[in-house]
């Protein structure tokens, strides 16, 4: 939704009720990354109105201060950065223990090997494909060989793990990722800036 109209806003939400499967929120602090984009106001006013649920992506620094609150405002998916949880473990409880779906989220130069043991705590976990912070980026080609390695460890490991991709998403990439692993695919500009949205999304879904 950070590629959203906000002074139509009502019109987007309608838009994405009628055609994705969910709504991700990035949120973002000025801190953990440079840009601020919304909070609880813009969150609460979503959840009003959505009729899919909510996937609240924290680009926060102390996310567990905030899982409560986003629980709270109707967020039925919660991710948070692994760089900036001191215990990744401990909040993927807390989320839970919100009655929340707990996700991993992770840039692209984060290490693969301390998300492993960590895999069997998520319900998801989020591959960013460009850096946190900003809306519009390219897409990272690596992005491909880090999805394929997680979804062999969560198969090896026998977890209950979706893969979710998020960053510079588009049809042109969209079977590519969903053959590599990824089971849900977070689309931003490239909906949002597109003249017909639902046709955009459809197609993404028609793999
Ligand atoms: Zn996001």
């Amino acid at each position: 939704m950070l590629s959203a109209d906000f002074l139509n806003l009502g019109k987007d939400v309608a838009m994405v009720n009628a055609n994705a499967d969910l709504f991700h929120l990035d949120i973002m602090d000025g801190v953990f990354v440079p840009n601020i984009s919304y909070g609880f106001p813009v969150v609460e006013a979503i959840s009003k109105e959505a009729v899919r649920p909510l996937d609240v992506h924290l680009m926060i620094v102390h996310p567990e201060k905030y899982v409560r609150r986003f629980a709270e405002a109707g967020a039925a998916m919660i991710s948070f950065h692994a760089e900036a949880a001191e215990d990744p473990a401990a909040v993927l409880g807390l989320v839970r223990s919100c009655g929340a779906a707990a996700g991993l989220a992770f840039n692209p130069d984060y290490p693969l090997e301390k998300v492993r043991p960590l895999l069997k705590s998520c319900d998801f976990v989020l591959v960013m494909s460009v850096f946190a912070g900003f809306g519009g980026q390219k897409f990272i080609e690596e992005t491909y060989g880090r999805l394929q390695t997680i979804r062999e460890w969560i198969a090896e490991d026998s977890c209950r793990c979706l893969i979710e991709v998020d960053g510079g998403v588009s049809p042109a990439n969209s079977r590519a990722l969903s053959e590599a692993g990824a089971d849900i695919l977070v689309a931003g500009s490239a909906v949002f800036r597109a003249e017909n949205p639902a046709e955009v999304i459809s197609s993404m879904k028609s793999l």
